[in-house]
C-alpha cells in the first residue's frame, strides 16, 4: 500500500500523471511511488550426487523441505544474498556462479521476482538455524522422491544444476559494468 506520506522526506504524498499512469508523488523531493517489489533469491548447493536441503520452519509451507533461500535486503547484490541466506539456514559457505531460472509473479499488491542461483560448496556441514530452518541436510534426487513435502521448485532447479553448466554467468567486462553493478549473461 502507498503510504499518505512521503517516506523518503515525510511530505503528504501528491498524484501526477508520470510514465503513463497516475502514480503517487512526493511535491516535496519528487519521489515517485512505483508500487511494491521485491527480489526473492534461492540457491542449490551440489555435494556430489546431493543436494542442499532446509526444512522450513515459518510459514507459509512451514515444514516443507526446499532449497535455501530469502529475500534480498535493499543493500545488497543478489548473489551476496543468496550467500547469506544460505550461510543462514544451513551454516554452509558456498559462491554463487551461474543462474539457473528466474521465476516472477504478480500478486495483489505486489511483484516479486525469485532469482534461482547454482552455488559452489566451499566448506561447512549442513546445520538448521531453527528459527527459519528446523532441519539441513544433503539429499539425492532419489532420497526425496521418497520424502513428503518437498517443493516441486527446488526440485526442478536441482535438476538444472546437475545437467551440465548451462545458465546466465557473472560477465566481468569492465566496459559493461561499474563498481558495484552486477551483470549476468550467457556465457559465449
Ligand atoms: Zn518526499
Amino acid at each position: 500500500m502507498a503510504s499518505k506520506f512521503c517516506p523518503r522526506c515525510g511530505t503528504a504524498m501528491g498524484s501526477r500523471q508520470e510514465g503513463g499512469r497516475e502514480r503517487p508523488v512526493c511535491p516535496g523531493c519528487g519521489y515517485v511511488h512505483f508500487g511494491e517489489f521485491s527480489i526473492g533469491v534461492g540457491g542449490v548447493v551440489l555435494r556430489e550426487d546431493k543436494a542442499l536441503l532446509i526444512r522450513r520452519g515459518q510459514e507459509p509451507y512451514k515444514g516443507w523441505w526446499q532449497i535455501p533461500g530469502g529475500y534480498a535486503e535493499r543493500d545488497e547484490l543478489i548473489e551476496q544474498a543468496v550467500e547469506r541466506e544460505v550461510w543462514e539456514e544451513s551454516g554452509v559457505r558456498a559462491k554463487a556462479r551461474r543462474v539457473l531460472g528466474l521465476r516472477n509473479m504478480v500478486g495483489d499488491s505486489s511483484t516479486n521476482v525469485y532469482v534461482i542461483f547454482a552455488l559452489e560448496l566451499l566448506e561447512g556441514e549442513a546445520h538448521q538455524d531453527s528459527v527459519e530452518s528446523v532441519e539441513a541436510g544433503f539429499f539425492s534426487l532419489a532420497e526425496l522422491e521418497t520424502m513428503e513435502q518437498v517443493q516441486n521448485l527446488s526440485k526442478w532447479a536441482i535438476r538444472a544444476a546437475q545437467h551440465g553448466d548451462g545458465g546466465f554467468v557473472r560477465v566481468s567486462e569492465m566496459n559493461l559494468t561499474r563498481p558495484g553493478y552486477l551483470l549476468y549473461g550467457v556465457d559465449k
